[in-house]
């Protein structure tokens, strides 16, 4: 595994969010965390990103230990979060917090190369560059998070329910986007509530239910699974 989750407990204060999880992504692979909401998978990208401690467990990747490292240093090693709801910094204009997003690096030079090839990835941004981000669509804040986390030129990216609040149109074209991010040589492991997208576009899949996984495998087998699709896929 290129980044692997052993035995996670997290608690909120008296909230048991996580009880024992674990899970990993192999290089290049597309991997999904499914479940309802309060299952623990936000809680599980924030842990691997840095911003939650664990009480016990451990994070790799390349098997080096994450536990201690400070949510700075876990970007520098080549894991970034597109957080859930955007999170976009909505006072400064597109163009900034794409600068924003490569604030770890020192190549300045090859800054301005890789935000030209946003702009190639994500059109709309580039018109609208001079734009306060505050005065983005939906779908335009959700792509300008996911170029700025593209900025830190990570070798993983971790999606926070990429479709929330979208509509069906643009989930799609989401979705494209993340396949073509991914075939361009990036590992994902994307958070959904949406089962069916996430289902067709990752390779192996965990499902979670209150802080533990009660299912793994491969996305295609899980998508053919009747309790899978009772749960969560509305059939
Ligand atoms: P969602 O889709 O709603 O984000 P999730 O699967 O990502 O759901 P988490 O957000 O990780 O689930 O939540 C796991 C559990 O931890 C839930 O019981 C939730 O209520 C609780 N929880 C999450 N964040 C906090 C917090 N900041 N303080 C207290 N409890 C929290």
């Amino acid at each position: 595994m290129l980044l692997e989750v052993k035995d996670l407990h997290v608690s909120y204060g008296a909230i048991r969010a996580l009880k024992g999880v674990s899970c990993g992504v192999k290089e290049g692979e597309i991997v999904a965390l499914i479940g309802a909401n309060g299952a623990g998978k936000t809680t599980t990208l924030r842990t691997i990103s840095g911003l939650i401690r664990p009480i016990s467990g451990d994070i790799t990747y390349k098997g080096k230990s994450l536990i201690k490292m400070p949510p700075h240093q876990i970007v520098s090693q080549g894991i970034s979060q597109v957080p859930e709801g955007r999170r976009v910094f909505t006072r400064m204009t597109v163009l900034e917090n794409l600068e924003m997003g490569a604030y770890i690096r020192n190549d300045k030079a090859n800054v301005k190369a890789d935000i030209k090839k946003v702009f190639a990835r994500f059109p709309r941004l580039e018109e609208r560059k001079a734009q306060l981000a505050g005065t983005l669509s939906g779908g335009e804040q959700q792509m300008l998070a996911m170029g700025r986390a593209l900025m830190s030129q990570p070798t993983v990216l971790l999606m926070d329910e990429p479709s929330m609040g979208l509509a069906p149109m643009l989930v799609q074209e989401i979705f494209s986007i993340i396949k073509e991010i991914n075939q361009a040589g990036t590992t994902i492991l994307l958070v959904e509530q949406n089962a069916h997208m996430a289902l067709s576009i990752a390779s192996r899949a965990y499902v979670l239910e209150t802080g533990e996984v009660v299912l793994a495998g491969q996305a295609s087998d899980l998508a053919k699974d009747p309790e899978v699709q009772k749960a969560y896929l509305g059939e």
